[in-house]
């Protein structure tokens, strides 16, 4: 019935204890790492780190776009701030243009359309070359297209209140190059006159100076963003043939080849150029991938060491509450083994003090009985305690020199009549001439009682009890040996554990408490020495304690200690 219901317990707390991590850890764990699984995917599948870097290369691109266009506007107006007024002659207008170009290399060409004509200077110095020559010459046959659009020009050059910029392909002895030309009104003239000035931007200073300064700017400005990528830029022409390689006419130095990510377009100014970015090195879609797989690659390390720490305190858990049921085991053990002693003690009491046993004999055998059984509790009870004070580590030996074999023989003299009234064969071999010993007497007696008993206790058919006690190569032996049910191999390392009691079945009908070996071993190992077993089951164990003979150092300290 007891047994029943300790089942019904156990099997209820496995079941609360599974319920209990599934519901408390191992879901909510589950559910987190679903979530983010289904994140990453998502976000994988949406290119979500991709989108956002493209969302920065265009901001990047548009700001790229107002620098270069705010620079070139500038430059036009500090040379339109210089231009001569349509009133003056020819002559002066020529000089001062020319005076114009004299002070701004960067510009190859200025001109002033007015109801009076078209004034056009070039640089001298480049007039030797061909295409600037005929670049010349072409600006001054075109100029007619000014005469039927020059109003409406005018007109929507006031409303922008900037110089507009437009650009065009042409060429240069060095090869193709882009041109581009400012084009303004000249603030101080009353709106209605169809008056405008001009100045083209030379090539050469467009591409290495203006654009290359203004990329390189962008670069060197966010270089530290995305986990230090840096990226690079380029302007180039788009080619009206779809498909064709993009060939920059500027680019910072980290371009390379390949194709930029992201483009656009010159909105303002400088049409028809564009602009393209990229990273020096690696692609967004790079980028996104990586960090794809290295979260993929964290989340599956982090399930790995929830489904790990489930199973450490799974495995935690469980041992403690084996433990948990070793104690009930105890508990019940021990009140049984206090009841039995108890009521045969009151019994044989009872007997003789209602004064009917007449015999000297029998009143004897009943003392006696009286008396082993007041030892047994005492040497429970003596147990139970140490195991506390072990257990609150408050157990202290007291250290002495010792002759050994005299405490061993004396020890069992209180055992003999026992041993033999039990039907024991009973061996006794003990070496004299050994060294004195500094050893806690009652501790190490406790434990060769605690041997002794076990023998007695776990003995069926042969009855046979060994003890021997011998020096081998400087080490203490003290040999406990029986004939009886023996010991399974993977109980042999169990037995020393506090409340562990092996399945045999005269072990379950015998009484105990399953502390005796662990106190066994506390008090050996107090003593700087070991503990072991050899045993086949059905034939016999042997109980081997060892103590050092030369006391060491630590011992002494302890013996002091309790001193
Ligand atoms: P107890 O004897 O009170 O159960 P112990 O700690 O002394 O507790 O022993 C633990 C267990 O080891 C015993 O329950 C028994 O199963 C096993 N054991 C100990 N000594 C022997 C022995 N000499 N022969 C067979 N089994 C033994």
């Amino acid at each position: 019935m007891k047994l029943k219901k300790r089942n019904f317990m156990g099997g209820f707390n496995r079941f609360r204890l599974v319920l209990t991590l599934g519901l408390a850890v191992l879901l909510p764990a589950a559910a987190l790492i679903y979530v983010n699984f289904s994140q990453l995917r998502a976000f994988e599948r949406d290119k979500v780190l991709e989108a956002a870097i493209h969302r920065d290369f265009q901001d990047v691109l548009a700001i790229t776009e107002k620098r270069i266009n705010k620079k070139a506007f500038t430059m036009a107006e500090e040379a339109r701030d210089l231009f001569p007024s349509p009133d003056e002659d020819i002559h002066e207008k020529e000089k001062k243009l020319d005076l114009i170009l004299a002070k701004s290399p960067w510009l190859a060409h200025v001109f002033l359309f007015d109801e009076k004509g078209f004034v056009l200077r070039s640089q001298p110095q480049q007039m030797s070359d061909k295409y600037f020559r005929e670049e010349h010459d072409h600006m001054i046959e075109a100029y007619h297209w000014l005469v039927t659009e020059g109003k409406m020009q005018v007109e929507n050059l006031h409303k922008r209140s900037r110089p507009s910029v437009s650009g065009s392909q042409t060429k240069r002895s060095n090869g193709d190059a882009f041109l581009a030309t400012a084009m303004f009104v000249l603030p101080q003239l009353p709106k209605d006159r169809v008056v405008l000035g001009g100045a083209t931007f030379d090539p050469c200073f467009l591409k290495q100076t203006l654009f290359s300064g203004v990329l390189d700017e962008m670069v060197s400005e966010k270089s530290n963003d995305q986990g230090g990528n840096p990226r690079a830029l380029m302007i180039y022409a788009p080619d009206p043939e779809m498909g064709k390689e993009i060939k920059p006419l500027a680019a910072t130095a980290g371009w390379g080849d390949g194709k930029p990510e992201v483009v656009r377009k010159f909105d303002d100014g400088f049409r028809p150029l564009a602009m393209g970015i990229k990273y020096q090195g690696t692609s967004a879609a790079a980028l996104g991938q990586t960090l794809v797989h290295r979260s993929f690659l964290i989340l599956g390390i982090l399930s790995l060491m929830i489904i790990g720490g489930l199973l450490l305190t799974k495995h935690v858990v469980s041992k403690e509450m084996a433990l948990a049921r070793l104690k009930s085991d105890f508990v019940s053990n021990v009140s049984h083994e206090l009841r039995t002693p108890l009521a045969l003690i009151r019994l044989y009491a009872e007997t003789l003090e209602l004064g009917r046993i007449t015999t000297a004999e029998k009143k004897q055998q009943y003392y006696r009985i009286i008396r082993k059984e007041s030892e047994r509790l005492t040497a429970l009870i003596n147990n139970i305690l140490d195991f506390s004070r072990i257990e609150a580590g408050r157990k202290e030996y007291e250290f002495r020199e010792t002759d050994i074999a005299e405490l061993v023989r004396n020890t069992l003299d209180s055992y003999r009549y026992q041993i033999e009234q039990q039907g024991f064969e009973f061996e006794e071999n003990i070496d004299s001439n050994l060294p004195a010993v500094p050893v806690d007497r009652e501790a190490i007696a406790r434990a060769l009682v605690n041997l002794v008993n076990n023998a007695l206790k776990y003995s069926t058919d042969e009855k046979f009890l060994g003890v021997k006690l011998y020096r081998e190569n400087g080490v203490l032996k003290l040999e406990v040996l029986d004939h009886g049910i023996g010991i399974a191999r993977r109980d042999q390392s169990k037995i020393f554990e506090k409340f562990y009691r092996t399945g045999d079945p005269l072990v379950h009908n015998t009484k105990g408490s399953g502390l005796g070996l662990s106190l066994v071993r506390h008090i050996t190992q107090a003593h700087g020495g070991e503990i072991e077993v050899e045993s086949t089951p059905g034939k016999g164990s042997k109980f081997t304690l060892s103590l050092p003979v030369t006391s060491s150092t630590s011992q002494r300290g302890n013996a002091l200690q309790s001193a």
